[in-house]
């Protein structure tokens, strides 16, 4: 019987980061062949009974008669790298000879030292705005780099660079990122064996990075990293930002969603959906469960689908049915009752192409729960209300959004119904409200501006009212705190609680912070009014969320609860609790509007 042969990535030197399937591969191995000083012999202990063989001391044919012998032999061999084998690894040419010698092998990654490197700088290396690219590579030394790929060449990109196997000549490198019109000012670092207990960082810049190594003492066993990315100051991520939707953030469904799969195909891609949303649990037959890679998983007997969600149908907002429309509809049809109550219902194709919004659109938030899955899966959102289709406003789902009471709620259809044939409508609300909301709608016109927090809606005969709390955002910072930082921390807060800026009716802090220029900027960007309110009056208020460090400051146990709940008026309620983020403090309340 023959044996096995793996490759494994033995990764950076922490014996703690290689991966399990290396480890398993070692534990199992009856010889192993080593590369040598940047691998950690405490790796090794794994392997305990096995024969070892250190490659630095072997030529390339010495390596693979051991590996060739002991694969014939029937031994378990493991062919362990450091970092990742595929880079620097020198495994082409072993692959290619075991290819000719008809041997098979199997390869297992490992953590590179080029992100051990990352992780001790506590860097990026792919920063917006900055670079979004990483080269890896290494200067032309005793092994020659092919011409086109000069670091003078590669340089020339303003990228990322990492290089590999070439501190030892700093002063070389460092003038041919010059000579490629990099400027000297640019960020660089050193990292001396990453992840070893004698790890040593070296940071500057093109102009002086190169001494500042040398007085180090670091000749070999490093990583380059040269990049503006090295600044931690750097564009923010536009991940963060508030108007970036991508896969895996900015959801537009709020609520708790159950994501259905019959066939393993659809498992699969019903473990990808559930985990892109921000709260799903994946329910997919018994025999699939142990291959869908997900966290919050139940299963259920083979024949049972319909039984179970049966039983499930109150528990969740949303249900997401990765099968055929069909199956769906004849499961919930008989479960369905009226729009206000039942949950969003999303159809999806085991491929991803199609997210179809099928139930409670609008105000269920099925069309933006569709819209999520298309996000997820690539593929594209099915919508068939017609204020979507038509690109018309829906109260309905405006309601939702902006946190009103439907005072009317028997007259929603009509509304809806004269919308949609094209009736005009008349509003009366915030000037805020409208200009955020339906001034690019020709035929909704604002007919008054109210401050009192009540919304008319009149189309076609039917009026719709809706009463909006008065919402006040709460604020408490840091002495210089600049508008930029508290408004990024804003965004942040009232994204994920689901407001927006337009919903807010004023600003309110501690009477310290009056003069606080950061916080005043911010107000007059938001075009809200600024209240504060004085210690005692502040601490007369009873929070869920009192500091213990504000009280030793400033003798106040809570600026953003208890502001945010003073200024919101009569019968205040805290909506969001206080969210700190570094040096800022968020909270919103809403009550009703004085008279
Ligand atoms: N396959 C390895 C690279 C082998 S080449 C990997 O993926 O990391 C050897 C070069 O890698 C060294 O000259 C050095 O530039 C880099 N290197 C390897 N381990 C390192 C570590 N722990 N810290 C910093 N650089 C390291």
């Amino acid at each position: 019987m023959s044996g096995k042969i793996t490759f494994v990535g033995a990764g950076p030197g922490d014996p703690e980061l290689i991966t399990l399937k290396g480890a398993a591969a070692l534990r199992e191995a009856d010889t192993v062949v080593y590369a040598g000083s940047l691998v950690n012999e405490k790796i090794l202990e794994l392997a305990g009974h096995a024969e070892f063989h250190n490659s630095a001391k072997m030529s390339l044919d010495e390596v693979l008669t051991i590996l060739k012998r002991d694969y014939l032999a029937g031994k378990m061999v493991v062919r362990l790298h450091t970092g990742d084998p595929s880079v620097y690894g020198a495994v082409g040419e072993q692959f290619h000879l075991l290819d000719q010698a008809g041997i098979p092998y199997t390869v297992i990654p490992g953590v590179s030292s080029v992100f051990a490197a990352a992780a001790a700088l506590q860097t990026e290396l792919t920063m917006p705005e900055i670079s979004q690219t990483v080269i890896l590579t290494r200067d032309a030394g005793r092994t020659p780099v092919p011409e086109k790929e000069s670091l003078e060449l590669l340089a020339a990109h303003g990228s990322t660079l990492c290089i590999f196997l070439s501190v030892s000549d700093m002063e070389k490198l460092c003038r041919k990122l010059l000579a490629a019109g990099r400027s000297p000012d640019t960020a660089a670092a050193v990292v001396y064996r990453a992840s070893w207990e004698n790890e040593l960082i070296v940071r500057g810049t093109i102009a002086d990075i190169a001494s500042k190594v040398a007085e180090a003492g670091i000749k070999r066993q490093a990583m380059i990293v040269i990049g503006d990315v090295l600044r931690k100051d750097g564009a923010l991520s536009k991940l963060y930002d508030s108007e970036f939707a991508t896969g895996y953030r900015h959801h537009k469904f709020r609520g708790q969603t159950a994501v259905f799969a019959l066939t393993r195909q659809a498992s699969l891609k019903a473990a990808e959906i559930a985990s892109g949303l921000s709260d799903a649990v994946l329910f997919v037959p018994e025999k699939f469960a142990d291959a869908v890679p997900s966290l919050h998983t139940s299963s259920f007997a083979a024949g049972k689908f319909g039984e179970t969600l049966d039983s499930n149908w109150r528990n969740y907002d949303a249900f997401v049915f990765v099968m055929a429309a069909g199956i769906a509809v004849r499961h919930i049809g008989k479960l369905c009752e009226d729009k206000k109550r039942d949950p969003a219902v999303v159809v999806c194709d085991e491929k991803g192409n199609y997210a179809v919004s099928l139930l409670s659109g609008h105000i269920g938030g099925g069309n933006a729960l569709a819209h999520d899955i298309a996000r997820i899966t690539g593929g594209q959102a099915v919508i068939t209300t017609a204020s979507d289709v038509q690109k018309l406003p829906a109260f309905d789902v405006f309601a939702e959004e902006h946190h009103c009471v439907i005072e009317t709620p028997e007259t929603l259809t009509g509304i809806a119904a004269a919308v949609v044939n094209g009736e005009p409508v008349e509003v009366e609300m915030s000037a805020r409200l409208f200009e955020a909301n339906f001034a690019g709608y020709p035929d909704v016109t604002l007919v008054k501006e109210r401050t009192d927090g009540l919304i008319l809606v009149r189309s076609g005969g039917s009026e719709l009212r809706l009463h909006q709390p008065r919402f006040v955002l709460g604020i408490g910072c840091r002495k210089g705190i600049t508008a930029d930082r508290i408004g990024e921390v804003v965004d942040a807060v009232l994204e994920k609680a689901g407001f927006f800026p337009e919903d807010l009716c004023a600003i309110a802090s501690a009477e310290v912070k009056r003069e606080e220029t950061g916080l005043l900027e911010f107000a007059r960007k938001m075009n809200l009014p600024l209240q504060f309110f004085p210690a005692e009056k502040l601490n007369a208020v009873e929070v869920p969320n009192p500091s213990q460090a504000a009280e030793r400051n400033l003798g106040i146990r809570s600026v953003s609860e208890a502001s945010a709940l003073l200024a919101a008026g009569e019968n205040a309620r805290l909506y969001v609790e206080k969210q700190r983020c570094g040096d800022v403090t968020a909270a919103i309340a809403g009550g009703n509007h004085g008279s």
